[in-house]
């Protein structure tokens, strides 16, 4: 079968796969997507876009779209202890460099729209891969395919893994994996919340025993999200409505829902794979390089930034560029990832471990800082950039 060849070839069309392709759209490269879903993407996932994260998404042209697809703004986190009070909202920082503000959007949303506006800067996006295959030709890749309804062969000089967690092209490669299972699952419910106002929050309260996170969704929704032990998620499934509500409205006073549904449960993780170090141009990105605990809005956002990093760092290449050519921007890449994502990932990696409890105790020590930080506009201030994605 003769295969077409493409400069790049991206395994995953997920946020990551997306993002670079469409970061790459202006580059004269030639792009190829492949998945294996034929869906859309989870809507569960991530749906908040950082302030600092909203200039590289004007750069790429996508703005008007997630605002046409009914993308909202929210102001910063308001943190309550196991009581219902209020101790302090960390803002979003207001200035030239910085959005004002978070955008939400349902992640399938954000999905839809970053692969639309690729395949309309001519990448070619090839869904419902039933299987495929790689191998190495003399400077180049080759991956043949079968999907749904045909079979179908590329060649690429340059191969991107962003097939997410469970990374079958890390796994087939034998790359190494740096891994944290943490140890309670994330429940997610979707819930009409009761006296919702205008300008949306992320609210999180330290209840007694465990961290609830509850998330704006778009048209005035809201997503719940805490830990459980493996033993209740069953009540979670299973019970109805009623059971639900009291048990959140127990762990969060003051709160209430007009409707409240049970939505699904992820084990989180937090995982870095080690480099590709074999022979030919291949890197990952997203969850397939980086995997982090859903607690700080930052794996969607860091699937942008490295989107980012990595096209800028391919710019200086012509189509039909060769992997001598290649080869030395990705290991500046590679550095540079290992600079600037190392701490991030760090930073998330504590945030996941101090939610990973269902015994909090009230979670003393953070409520100790969120009142330090509610008391010094230093503090506060530097929490703020933090959340918006400005500082590390
Ligand atoms: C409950 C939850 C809430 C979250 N909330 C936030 C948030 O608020 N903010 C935030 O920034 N981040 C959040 N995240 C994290 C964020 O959603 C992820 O970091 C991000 O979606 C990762 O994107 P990705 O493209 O790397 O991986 P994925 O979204 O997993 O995409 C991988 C793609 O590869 C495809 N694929 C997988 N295997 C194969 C294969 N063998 N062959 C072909 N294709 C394959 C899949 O079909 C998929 O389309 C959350 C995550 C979870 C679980």
């Amino acid at each position: 079968m003769t295969a077409r060849h493409f400069d790049i070839a991206i395994i995953g069309s997920g946020i990551a796969g997306g993002a670079l392709a469409v970061a790459l759209k202006d580059s004269g490269l030639s792009v190829l997507l492949l998945d294996r879903r034929s869906g859309p993407l989870d809507t569960a996932r991530g749906d908040h876009i950082q302030p600092a994260m909203q200039s590289v998404l004007s750069r790429w042209g996508v703005m008007d779209q997630l605002l046409e697809a009914g993308a909202e703004r929210r102001a910063g986190t308001r943190w309550f202890d196991a009581e219902g009070a209020h101790i302090v909202t960390v803002p979003v920082p207001q200035g030239e460099d910085c959005a004002g503000a978070f955008l939400f959007l349902n992640h399938e949303k954000i999905g839809d729209i970053l692969l639309d506006t690729a395949e309309e800067a001519g990448a070619m996006n090839i869904t419902g891969l039933a299987d495929w295959s790689l191998t190495r030709a003399v400077g180049s890749w080759r991956v043949d395919w079968q999907a749904t309804e045909q079979s179908g062969s590329a060649t690429c000089t340059m191969l991107v893994a962003a097939d997410g967690t469970a990374s079958t092209v890390r796994s087939r490669l034998k790359m190494g994996l740096d891994r944290h299972r943490y140890q309670y699952p994330i429940a997610v419910l979707y819930g009409r919340q009761q006296g919702v106002s205008d300008e949306r929050t992320l609210d999180v309260y330290l209840a007694q025993e465990r961290m609830v996170s509850l998330i704006p969704r778009t048209g005035g929704r809201t997503k719940v999200g805490f830990p459980v032990s493996p033993e209740d998620i069953g009540f979670w499934k299973t019970e109805p409505e009623e059971s639900l509500h009291r048990r959140l409205t127990e762990w969060c006073p003051g709160v209430s829902f007009d409707s409240l549904t049970f939505g699904a449960i992820y084990p989180p993780v937090s995982q870095q794979s080690e480099p590709y170090r074999g022979e030919g141009a291949l890197v990952l990105i997203g969850d397939a390089r980086h995997a982090m605990h859903p607690a700080r809005s930052m794996g969607m956002n860091t699937c942008f930034r490295v989107a980012d990093q990595l096209a800028d760092s391919l710019r200086c290449l012509s189509s039909g560029f060769s992997e001598a050519e290649v080869l030395p921007l990705l290991s500046e890449f590679g550095a540079r990832f290992e600079q600037e994502l190392t701490p991030r990932l760090a930073e998330n990696h504590a945030a996941g471990l101090q939610m990973d409890t269902i015994t909090g105790g009230g979670f003393t020590a953070l409520k100790e800082q969120l009142q330090l930080a509610a008391a010094d506009e230093r503090i506060l201030g530097a929490m703020a950039s933090k959340a918006a994605g400005l500082t590390v």
